[in-house]
């Protein structure tokens, strides 16, 4: 009989490895379980928040994927029987010889005290892209111009490395030009962030940061981690016991992999899945592989981009393994574009390959790079172009 593969997660990394499963191996039957009807990417959001886009435009079906031959459910998966080699879901259950779960991002909501998922439908995190997105964008338009936007940005590892910044970015952008006397207050616990030179390069010639009447101000480091939160006055607490009033809240809060993972029992004590990455095998299950946000693939960052790459090599090891033979030696690719403004993007490539012995994922050496400081304009412009070039590529790629 043809092998079965179940498919947990319709996102960019299940997406995408049921259609490169399809093309590896066209005889393996394919289910796709997701729980929505349709998905809205994160990527390109934030110029939701900036006002550049609707969200509209970052919605995708499944409709592709079914003409390709394979089967979407749409229904919640409430478990996995790792024993019976069965999925269990809202829609019954689906027997399988290999499962790939891809479940994404679940939040760390006790972090910050009384803040919680209710809570998120008034102060959202909007670190999956839909309602809250909509809701934090209208909240940012009902704002009084002088107001404040305060960000709580998240503790390593999470979602998407330069988003935070990307969405501080479009933020300000769009309080240039419609509210100049507001300002973006970033508090992080971190104390630094990728890309960071460019950012605040861009910041210094696009919002005055560094001056006094600076848009953008970022707030670094372990006194700034924010520890609670006043739901009724939109007052959160730092670590150093500062008390910051908002205009508007948009709390990010440190991550974990999505719930699935955990009742599964994929996660380890990091709370994230450790997996073989030569074929993304679960190192605590057989024959169920973990991709995307929820894996563990240091030094991929938690990117679609990466998930994408990922879902890839896992859709060639699975092909392999289910027909007899061993994974091949697949290298990894991530890149990303963060919009700083209207006319002003940068970038970062970064190219991975399997370390020698297979157990590890490496950087190859005098490989990718970011795009340079101190560029001239058309660059900035360019990598604007290249940004949305890329979008419409990247979708159709996980999705058609
Ligand atoms: P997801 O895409 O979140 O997919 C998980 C899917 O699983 C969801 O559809 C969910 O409904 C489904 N699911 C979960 N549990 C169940 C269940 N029990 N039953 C059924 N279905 C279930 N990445 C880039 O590469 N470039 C960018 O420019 C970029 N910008 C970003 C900007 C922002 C603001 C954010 C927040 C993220 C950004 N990212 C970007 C990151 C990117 O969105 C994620 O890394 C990517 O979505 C991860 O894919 P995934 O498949 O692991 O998770």
């Amino acid at each position: 009989a043809n092998a079965n593969v179940v498919i947990i997660g319709g996102g960019t990394a299940g997406a995408t490895a049921a259609k490169y499963l399809k093309l590896a191996d066209p005889s393996i039957n394919i289910t796709l379980i997701e729980k929505n009807a349709h998905y809205y990417t994160c990527y390109m959001s934030n110029e939701v928040l900036g006002g550049g886009r609707t969200l509209d435009s970052l919605k995708f079906g499944y409709a592709g994927l079914e003409k390709r031959g394979i089967t979407v459910v749409q229904a919640e998966v409430t478990a996995i029987d790792a024993v019976a080699k069965s999925v269990q879901t809202t829609a019954g259950n689906f027997p399988y010889d290999r499962c790939i779960v891809a479940p994404g991002i679940d939040y760390r909501y006790e972090t910050i005290e009384n803040y919680s998922a209710d809570v998120a439908q008034q102060i959202p995190h909007a670190w999956k892209a839909g309602e809250q997105t909509t809701l934090l964008r209208s909240q940012l338009e009902a704002m009084p111009n002088g107001g404040t936007f305060v960000m709580v940005a998240p503790p390593n590892p999470y979602r998407c490395p330069p988003a935070p910044y990307e969405r501080a970015s479009q933020v300000a952008s769009y309080f240039k030009k419609h509210k100049p006397n507001s300002k973006v207050l970033i508090l992080d616990p971190k104390t630094s962030f990728t890309k960071q030179s460019l950012f605040e390069e861009g910041w210094m010639q696009l919002y005055g940061y560094g001056n006094n009447d600076s848009m953008i101000e970022w707030a670094s480091g372990g006194s700034n981690a924010v520890v609670s939160l006043d739901t009724a006055t939109k007052t959160v607490t730092t670590a150093g016991g500062e008390r910051i009033a908002a205009n508007v809240l948009n709390i990010i809060p440190a991550q974990k992999a999505g719930a699935l993972a955990f009742s599964a029992g994929l996660t380890d004590s990091s709370g994230w899945c450790p997996v073989a990455v030569a074929s993304f095998e679960s190192t605590l299950h057989d024959n169920i592989h973990v991709i995307g946000d929820a894996c563990i693939a240091n030094p991929l960052p938690k990117s679609g981009f990466a998930a994408n790459s990922e879902a890839k090599a896992c859709a060639l090891a699975v092909a392999a393994l289910l027909n007899g033979r061993e994974p091949g030696r697949t290298s990894f690719s991530n890149g990303c574009y963060s919009l700083v403004g209207d006319d002003y993007a940068i970038s970062v490539v970064g190219i991975y390959r399997l370390s020698a012995d297979g157990k590890m994922i490496e950087a190859v050496p005098n490989s990718g790079g970011t795009s340079p400081l101190a560029a001239a304009e058309e660059e900035r412009l360019i990598d604007v172009q290249y940004a949305y070039s890329w979008y419409n590529n990247f979708t159709q790629d996980v999705f058609f």
